[in-house]
Order: C-alpha cells, then structure tokens, then sequence
C-alpha cells in the first residue's frame, strides 16, 4: 500500500529531514508515526501525499510510483487518499453537511448519490444531528468529526492522518483513534502521525518512531485496551 524505498529528502538550505528511509505499510494496516518535533513526520506525510518530492529514493502508494505522477495526474491522485489534518480544514461559511457534500462534488458524484452518502457518513460519525451547523457552532472534537467524515466520504482505501488529535483534549482524542479504529476494522488502511504518546500507548497498533530523519524503532508494544 505504501513503499518507500530508499528515500531522502533534503531540503533547500541543507536540511536533511529524511535520511535514507524504507517502509513497507500493508494494506488493512494502522500505523502511527511518531517522534520528537522535527523529526522528520511532516515531510514523510508530505511525501507521501505528493506535496512535495524526494531527492532521491522511491515512493509508491495503491501501486502508484508517486514520483512519476504528472502534474495533471495530481488532484486525481490526491481524491484517492482520504485526509484528515490537524487543523481540520473545514470550509467556514459552509455547513456540516456542505463540508462533507463538497469533497464529493469535486468528484462529479450524482446528487441522488449525494443525500444517500453524507448522512450515512455522517451517522457513521455520530453527527447526525450536527448536519445543519456550521463548523463555528460546534465544538474542536465534532469539527474533526466532520474533518474525518469529509476523508471518508469517498471511500478511500488509505487514510492519511496528520495530527489528527493535536488541537482536541485527550478524551476526545481518544474518541478519534477509536473512531479510525472502526474504520480499519473495514479494511481501510490508516497512517496517524502523532507526538502523543500516552494515547498510542493505549492501543495495540504498529509504532514507527523517526528520529532525524531516520526509522529509529518499527514494532508493537503491547498497548492495553483499558479505558472503555
Ligand atoms: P516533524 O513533522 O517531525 O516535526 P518536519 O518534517 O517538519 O518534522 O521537519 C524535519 C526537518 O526538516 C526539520 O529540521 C525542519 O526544520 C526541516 N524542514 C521542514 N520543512 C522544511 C522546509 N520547507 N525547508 C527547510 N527545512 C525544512
């Protein structure tokens, strides 16, 4: 699902932010990427999202060597991901329902298809009562709700996850995992860059820890499954 293959990635000014870096994420996979600030996350997450390209290595994700999309093959390329943010990235002067409505607009799905999937997602979400807010009326755990269910409206089979739990307290962040938890239990693969480390603690998920740009740790630690 995703390769990486010998990938570095230095930038600009002389900044090596990754060194030398092979992953092999599997499909149905969840992953958490973790390590201290600088470390080298974002760059992977942008990598991988093909924001930006690598100096040198290989990148594939859904079989796709990212490295040779073309320009124009970009959007298309990105539609298939779903992806969540840490600042949610929700459209303001527009619904809860528009906000997921819209990334399936932008993808010439029908309107009939339309009202039959956002309320769906949005229950899945547990917003359904939420659909007519707009984004300011409701609270930072229900906007990442809403950010969430606009990754997963399109069915993609990758979600990529930047800091998702970042800007919500920890009970809700926890409420989060457990919703992408569900998620992955479907068969959706998922990749969560986080800083947090009590809260990958407590799930049984594989850990990639970078440091300097490097894979320094790969593996599981027996999270626990205590707090529900
Ligand atoms: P993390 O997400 O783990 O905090 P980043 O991937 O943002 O780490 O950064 C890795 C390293 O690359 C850091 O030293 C950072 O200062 C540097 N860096 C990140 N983006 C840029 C950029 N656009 N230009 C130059 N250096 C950058």
């Amino acid at each position: 699902m995703i390769k990486f293959t010998h990938v570095s990635k230095k930038y600009d000014n002389g900044t090596m932010a990754l060194n030398d870096v092979s992953l092999h994420i599997d499909k149905g996979e969840f992953v958490f990427i973790v390590g201290s600030s600088g470390a080298g996350k974002s760059t992977l997450m942008r990598l991988i999202l093909r924001e930006d390209v690598p100096t040198s290595g290989k990148i594939e994700v859904n079989g796709c060597n990212v490295g040779a999309l073309k320009r124009r093959e970009i959007p298309y390329f990105r539609r298939s991901l779903g992806v969540v943010f840490q600042d949610f990235r929700l459209i303001p002067n527009m619904s809860v329902y528009d906000n997921v409505a819209f990334a399936l607009r932008v993808t010439n799905v029908s309107n009939k298809d339309i009202r039959r999937r956002v309320p769906y997602i949005l229950s899945l979400v547990g917003l359904q009562g939420k659909a007519r807010s707009m984004p300011d009326q409701i609270s930072g755990g229900e906007q990442q709700r809403v950010a969430l269910a606009r990754a997963l409206v399109n069915n993609p089979s990758l979600i990529i996850a930047d800091e998702p739990t970042g800007n919500i307290d920890p009970e809700l962040s926890y409420e989060i995992v457990d919703l992408l938890n569900e998620i992955n239990k479907c068969g959706t693969t998922i990749v969560m860059v986080t800083h947090e480390h009590d809260l990958v603690s407590q799930f049984d998920h594989r850990i990639v820890q970078i440091e300097h740009g490097q894979v320094v740790a790969d593996g599981r630690i027996g999270g626990h499954h205590a707090r529900k």
